[in-house]
């Protein structure tokens, strides 16, 4: 009986699963760093692959300039998501059930997911003093993009998602089909396997074309 309603197959349906940040928001440690002048906020995981550290070292430089996170939120609020990535949401939600698996902290992303008419979405969450300032991090689990890809499976949905970089490879791996979204030059040619979309125009086509694809097998 396993996946059967009166022993016949459930009929498939996708769902979406987005990245967030580079797909629908800015990156929001670099946007974060431009408006608070922080520049040693600029680093990334590609200057410090250890992401345990780098979340560290945020924390430090938070806590030296005395940012609680309701600065953090104001500062957040204040970038918006990425030109038409509304209009583009609304059209998947009408095509798909979308889930956005995204590697940031649900505190930072509040104020621009209220912009994008609170999809769901699954992150992580930060600790919070109750000064307001950020003392922890608290990852939901190792690589819950490939893992949340995994689960929807068991539960006999097919998958397609979109990403624009390495944390997202291991979720378009795992998914049924994968597109990467205005990918970096280094990703593109690492991951051939996957079509890049440069424009939402684009990406809604690849969503159509995975679907039809899937439907096929
Ligand atoms: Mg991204």
């Amino acid at each position: 009986m396993n996946g059967c309603v009166n022993s016949k197959p459930i009929a498939a349906v996708e769902i979406a699963c987005l990245d967030l940040e580079g797909v629908l928001i800015p990156e929001i440690w670099i946007n974060f760093a431009q408006k608070t002048g922080i520049d040693e906020l600029l680093v990334t995981t590609r200057d410090i692959p250890d992401y345990d550290l780098l979340m560290q070292q945020r924390l430090d430089i938070l806590k030296q300039h005395g940012l609680k996170i309701e600065d953090i939120k104001e500062v957040i609020d204040s970038l918006g998501p990425l030109e038409g990535a509304k209009d583009f949401l609304d059209w998947l939600k009408s095509e798909f059930q979308v889930v956005i698996l995204s590697d940031t902290f649900y505190e930072f992303a509040g104020p621009l997911m209220r912009q994008l008419a609170f999809p769901t979405l699954f992150c992580h969450k930060l600790g919070i003093a109750d000064d307001g300032s950020v003392e922890a991090y608290y990852l939901r689990m190792p690589d819950q993009k490939r893992e949340a890809v995994k689960r929807f499976h068991e539960l006999k949905f097919h998958v397609i998602a979109a990403g624009d970089s390495y944390n997202d490879t291991t979720m378009l791996s795992e998914a049924d089909r994968g597109i990467l979204f205005c990918p970096p030059r280094n990703v593109i040619d690492e991951f051939p396997q996957f079509p890049v979309a440069t424009d939402y125009e684009q990406l809604k086509a690849e969503f159509i074309a995975a679907r039809a694809g899937i439907h096929r097998e």
